[in-house]
């Protein structure tokens, strides 16, 4: 994201993406304008949220009209840098990484995974879908050379965090973390972290103790 983002609460901030999928999607059936009531229904978000949101980056819906799409839609195309191709790089070719070299991230939102790593001999010098794996002593050198920004760790707990070091002073400013390890990085760097089995069980225990909870029935703080 580009500076205009950066006075922007991070939990607006993580709700933009989402937003702009749906707009993107007014946008291709022609629409012109939207209200916060069917911007709400779409992305199940409350519509004061959605106000408070859009009200963060100037966008003044109007009473009984609502928001322009034409502007929504070049607002987020120019603060989620959609304009820019972001590379990604992908540590860990188990069954989770070859799920994501396998996926087309390309088709809603700009970002690709130009390259793999992984230690195992036979997956090294092979080629999924469009991606290349190599050897991860070729680690350092393969992510200066390509400029990536992001990596995606998909490696087995115990050695994320060395990896982790050993990505530190390349150009990796931010790192998808699906290992359960938590890992120390400098504030230059920044980690989300998404455990897929922390996940699931938060949900089982949503539904057995709040089951009639309907509310609140959507996390959108992921
Ligand atoms: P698989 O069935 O291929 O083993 P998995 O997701 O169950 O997949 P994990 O043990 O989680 O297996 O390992 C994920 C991947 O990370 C594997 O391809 C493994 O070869 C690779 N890997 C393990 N250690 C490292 C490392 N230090 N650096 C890079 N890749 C590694």
């Amino acid at each position: 994201m580009n500076e205009e983002t950066l006075k922007i609460p991070q939990a607006t901030a993580k709700r933009l993406p989402l937003y702009y999928r749906f707009i993107q999607n007014l946008h291709n059936a022609g629409k012109q304008r939207v209200s916060s009531a069917e911007l709400s229904e779409a992305v199940k978000v409350d519509s004061a949220t959605i106000r408070r949101d859009f009200s963060y980056f100037g966008a003044l819906g109007k009473k009984g009209y609502g928001y322009n799409v034409n502007y929504l839609l070049s607002f987020f195309r120019k603060t989620l840098d959609q304009d820019e191709v972001t590379k990604v790089a992908l540590i860990g070719v188990g069954n989770l990484g070859t799920a994501f070299l396998n996926y087309n991230f390309l088709k809603n939102n700009n970002t690709k995974i130009e390259i793999a790593f992984d230690i195992d001999k036979n997956k090294v010098g092979k080629k999924i879908g469009q991606v290349h794996i190599y050897d991860l002593s070729e680690l350092q050198s393969r992510l200066i050379e390509e400029n990536i920004s992001i990596a995606i760790l998909t490696v087995p707990a115990e050695v994320a965090q060395s990896i982790t070091d050993s990505i530190l002073e390349t150009s990796i400013k931010g790192i998808l973390n699906f290992t359960p390890a938590r890992l120390n990085v400098p504030s230059s760097i920044r980690v989300h972290h998404i455990d897929l089995a922390v996940e699931l069980q938060a949900l089982v225990y949503f539904l057995k103790h709040y089951p009639n909870d309907t509310e609140n029935s959507q996390d959108e703080t992921n």
